[in-house]
């Protein structure tokens, strides 16, 4: 029999193990930042970043990396974000209250208390960019002066974009890990499914961490599978997209007979359309085929529907953005400069770069936004450059992670450190106990 204490601190020292672990191979994998750029500017340079007004609009984790990161380099900078929230959300931890394994309250966390010292705090939206007079106007009126701007507004899940989804959502049958409350619910939907038609689907357009619906799909088969049910259940994956994780390549290959062994149905170029709640029906389009025949009707019993995506008003409908880009801030994708307004920067989802839209993005955005603004403010050459450097922890199943990071070009990076194409349980434990903490005292602080 196991003595239950020495359990228990077996299971501790396998969680600080995961986490020790992941957090020196992303130290390791974000180091070149953190040793070339000494962080603290010489005091001449620092003199002159003082002066300047760097306001950031949205303070979230990449508002909030971003500022705190130039506060590491000088710390009296005159650094402002502009965030009407007063709790923050810990996003990449919602998958994880929909699969049972957070409560709630554990993605949550009071906004005051990440502000770093120095940081000014306008707790108010962002109505209006008035770019060509250097300024932003609040909801509550108020007019913003700054001499570099930094957005960080994110983007939202729209539940309006597809005909009846809201309405699904309000019955005992649908759930969205892309909400905390209908996360939770989602939770209990899965928990307590007695068997039946599962279907899950992938938005069009960009999205807010592309490997969430996955994740939850997966998960879910899995849950089904210990609960003893999974020959009950009958699992369907609906995409637009032509493959799993098109993205990365590599990891497509390596994903998709694995979970295609594991009795999901993935069906592809399938773009959801509407949902018609009263009869438990999601109406798709093929997007290959002609005709009638485009029309593919599913009944459901439990329903994971995904949304579409949109940025925040005062960025799609302001001048910002430009035509074609589906209303995300126009941003150079390597120097993370605005392409119209050079005192603009852009950090996060919001900006139309083609990269992954997840926190770890954010992770390699920020240190080269601040080299750059630096550099601009000093009248230097900008010389800092992104790659499209993002990373995924790939939750295929209860215990067990897949961890990668890649690139523009949809490559693999540092995949000997990552053992990138395997499933490990050694990342999901740092999935569920490392990186929330790398989130809230490494990133939020400023350190990367
Ligand atoms: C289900 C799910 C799973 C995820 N999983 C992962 C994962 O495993 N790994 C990972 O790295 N990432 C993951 N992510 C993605 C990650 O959470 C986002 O990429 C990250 O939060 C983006 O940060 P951001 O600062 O750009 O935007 P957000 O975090 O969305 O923040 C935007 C901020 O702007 C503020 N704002 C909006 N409008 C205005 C306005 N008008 N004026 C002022 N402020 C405004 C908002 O209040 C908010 O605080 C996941 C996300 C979800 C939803």
């Amino acid at each position: 029999m196991n003595n239950p204490k020495q359990t228990m601190s077996r299971r501790r020292a396998l969680k600080w193990f995961g986490a020790g672990v992941g957090a020196v191979a992303l130290a390791g994998a974000g180091g070149a930042y953190l040793y070339r750029n000494n962080m603290r500017l010489p005091t001449k340079q620092a003199d002159v970043i003082q002066k300047a007004r760097i306001v950031i609009a949205g303070g979230s984790i990449g508002g909030l990396t971003v500022g705190a990161r130039i506060l590491r380099g000088v710390p009296d900078a005159n650094v402002t974000v502009i965030e009407p929230r007063t709790v923050h959300h810990y996003q990449p931890g919602y998958t994880l209250v929909g699969a049972g394994v957070y409560r709630k309250e554990q993605v949550l966390f009071e906004q005051a208390d990440l502000f770093q010292p120095g940081m000014r705090w306008i707790k108010d939206s962002v109505a209006a960019f008035e770019p060509d007079r250097n300024r932003v106007i609040t909801a509550g009126g108020q007019a913003v002066e700054y001499d570099f701007l930094v957005v960080a507004l994110g983007v939202e899940a729209d539940f309006n974009s597809i005909e009846g989804l809201k309405v699904a959502l309000e019955t005992p049958y649908a759930g969205n890990v892309y909400d905390l409350n209908l996360s939770a619910k989602y939770r209990t939907l899965a928990k307590e499914f007695k068997g039946g038609k599962a279907l899950f689907t992938f938005p069009e357009g960009y999205v807010k961490c592309g490997g969430a619906p996955q994740k939850i799909t997966w998960l879910s088969e899995d849950l089904w599978r210990r609960d003893g049910k999974r020959d009950r259940v009958e699992v369907h994956f609906h995409t637009p997209q032509t493959s799993l994780f098109p993205v990365v390549p590599r990891i497509n290959d390596v994903i998709t007979p694995m979970i295609e062994n594991r009795g999901i149905h993935n069906h592809y170029r399938n773009a959801l359309r509407a949902i018609d709640p009263s009869t438990r029906t999601a109406i798709f389009e093929d997007l290959d085929a002609t005709g009638s025949s485009r029309e593919i009707r599913q009944s459901y019993d439990l329903l994971h529907a995904m949304p579409r995506f949109r940025t925040p008003t005062p960025l799609r409908e302001g001048p910002l953005t430009a035509e074609g880009i589906g209303g995300q801030l126009q941003l150079d994708r390597h120097t993370l400069q605005h392409l119209r307004y050079p005192n603009i920067f852009g950090v996060g989802d919001c900006g139309a770069t083609g990269a992954a839209k997840t926190a770890a993005t954010i992770r390699k955005q920020a240190p080269v936004i601040v080299e750059n603004l630096f550099s601009l403010a000093l009248g230097e050459p900008m010389s800092a450059h992104y790659d499209g450097a993002s990373g995924c922890p790939l939750l295929t199943r209860y215990g067990r992670c897949m961890m990668f990071e890649f690139d523009y070009k949809g490559e693999l990076v540092n995949e000997w450190l990552y053992q990138s194409t395997k499933e490990t349980r050694r990342w999901w434990t740092f999935k569920v106990h490392g990186l929330k903490r790398l989130y809230r005292h490494v990133m939020i602080p400023g350190w990367v």
